[in-house]
């Protein structure tokens, strides 16, 4: 950050620290990811400068017509972050303070409207002739002299406060974009989400990249018992998500004629389970390709007969990594709140079929054992079906 003269200023946005700060040895790494993660999400929006100091790191544009408002978003969506604020940043004393205060300010009450508000400052810089408090005192003072008639003070429920923060230089703000926690992308390893059209998926794959894991992911597509809006749906989904991931890459599985072998060859109240433990070992089969660790799907514990106890053991069986469902615990609601905070409800509310309800039997198996599973399968060929997928996808970079 360059030191500018008297009344000049820079934007810049200030990027807090979420869980990171609590990491001892590996602080670095996880910084360096998450530098990189913002320096990618960023690269879309525009020419910035990434610098870290004091546990915060600050984005400074380098072209005069950068869209703030698109940076802001973009990184507040970034995994490892608590908050955002577009920061105003000049050099100078308290006097220079006042003067950019009500400047700033006063940009904020161009619309005439009355407002309460307060002022809270921070001093880093002990330097700094006034401490904290009297910093507060002097701005707040100065901002009510220049707008007697548009601002009272509010100290308990104003309607904005304004922050000011002395360090190497000033800053003042006031808008704090909260942002989604979590650790970055890229230190949790690679894991392998099943991604239909539903509600479910999407935020269970969200939930593990906020954990750091990076995501790919894969649909089994059986046209044109599934449309190819369906498809296209779930293509948006994937794209979605990649606002919080960064890139995905997506799989999609050629699986009609897998599926009507299922319809033909196995017991009608085991299709789902069987259909599932294919889907599961064709997903394992593609995640070992990638180099994930994991599988992850939007199962929630007794949400529909297929996500019993039972169920979710016998499609566990036939995989030998370990399969994530980040949503076991969750009730629907919390579920549709997480979607719709993410932005994948309304696509995922799109009336398109999804393959696991195109077959369905009246009256599933709820509580299949292993054997019945076993059993069901007894007429399929299931290393031929697994090895047919494999060679039926169509792979998507999103
Ligand atoms: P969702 O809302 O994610 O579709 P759901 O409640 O509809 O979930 P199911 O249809 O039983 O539940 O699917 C359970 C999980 O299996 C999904 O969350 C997803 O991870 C995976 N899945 C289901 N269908 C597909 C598909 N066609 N392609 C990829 N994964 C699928
Ligand atoms: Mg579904």
């Amino acid at each position: 950050m360059t030191q500018k003269a008297d009344n000049s200023f820079e934007t810049l946005i200030l990027i807090r620290l979420g869980e990171i700060a609590l990491k001892g040895m590996n602080r670095g790494k996880f910084e360096g990811q998450l530098m990189r993660n913002i320096r990618n999400r960023l690269r879309s929006v525009g020419k910035f400068k990434i610098t870290q100091s004091q546990s915060r790191i600050w984005a400074e544009p380098l072209e005069e017509t950068v869209d703030i408002e698109a940076a802001m978003f973009a990184i507040s969506n970034v995994f490892g972050l608590v908050s955002v604020s577009p920061v105003r940043s000049f050099a100078g004393d308290i006097q220079n303070i006042a003067d950019q205060s009500i400047q700033y300010v006063g940009e904020l009450l161009a619309d005439g409207k009355k407002r309460s508000f307060k002022v809270e400052s921070r001093r880093g810089n002990k330097r700094f002739p006034l401490n904290s408090p009297q910093i507060s005192n002097e701005i707040g003072g100065a901002l009510l002299t220049a707008y007697p008639d548009l601002l009272t003070v509010d100290v308990h429920n104003p309607d904005f406060t304004l922050y000011v923060e002395v360090r190497d230089n000033n800053y003042i703000y006031h808008t704090i974009l909260k942002a989604h926690k979590g650790l970055p992308v890229g230190m949790g390893g690679r894991g392998m989400l099943l991604l239909s059209g539903g509600i479910d998926s999407p935020v269970a794959g969200y939930m593990m990249a906020s954990r750091g894991m990076q995501i790919d992911a894969v649909y089994f597509h059986a046209f044109p018992f599934t449309s190819n809006q369906a498809k296209e749906k779930v293509i948006e989904l994937a794209r979605l998500l990649t606002q919080y991931t960064g890139s995905i890459r997506l799989h999609v599985v050629n699986f009609t004629d897998i599926q009507l072998k299922i319809r033909d060859d196995s017991p009608i109240d085991m299709i789902t389970i069987v259909m599932r433990r294919i889907m599961m070992r064709i997903a394992e089969k593609i995640a070992q390709q990638r180099g994930c660790k994991a599988l992850i799907t939007g199962e929630s514990l007794g949400q529909v007969a297929s996500q019993t106890l039972e169920a979710l053991v016998t499609t566990d069986q036939v995989v030998g990594c370990p399969v994530f469902r980040p949503l076991i615990g969750l009730d629907k609601d919390d579920t549709v709140q997480i979607a719709r905070k993410i932005g994948t409800f309304e696509t995922s509310i799109l009336p398109y079929e999804d393959c696991c309800t195109v077959f369905v039997a009246k009256h599933p198996k709820t509580h299949p054992s292993l054997d019945h599973a076993v059993e069901a399968e007894g007429n399929l060929e299931i290393d031929e079906l697994v090895r047919q997928g494999l060679e039926n996808i169509e792979v998507i970079d999103l």
